[in-house]
């Protein structure tokens, strides 16, 4: 059993609104509005841009990670937005950083 493979941002999770969102995000059933999910490739709300920082509600599909060429596993990770779109991306798209977000691809040279 392994312990401390909590979340990413600041390892402590705030007792905000989000806490709900926390408990659901770790449940092993997918919460019905997953479903509506689109995949986004820069792991922000492919409708309003925002991190998933501000997303109201989350929910991790760890029980069913897939594991990667290199070894690694990776899972979906599904966030519903403020503005109401539910998006998902696989958690290692995750930036490394979340001040990293304005960082965009850039690597159109020609
Ligand atoms: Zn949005």
């Amino acid at each position: 059993m392994r312990k401390g493979e909590g979340l990413d941002y600041n390892g402590k999770p705030q007792v905000t609104k989000w806490y709900n969102g926390m408990m659901e995000a770790f449940s092993p059933i997918a919460p019905q509005w997953t479903r509506e999910a689109v995949r986004s490739f820069t792991f922000t709300c492919p409708r309003c841009n925002a991190s998933p920082r501000e997303a109201k509600r989350a929910w991790l599909n760890r029980y069913a990670p897939v594991t990667t060429e290199d070894n690694r596993r990776k899972w979906q990770e599904f966030y519903m937005c403020e503005c109401e779109q539910v998006w998902w991306a696989w958690s290692n798209e995750r930036p490394p950083s979340p001040f990293s977000s304005r960082h965009k691809n850039t690597d159109e040279s020609d």
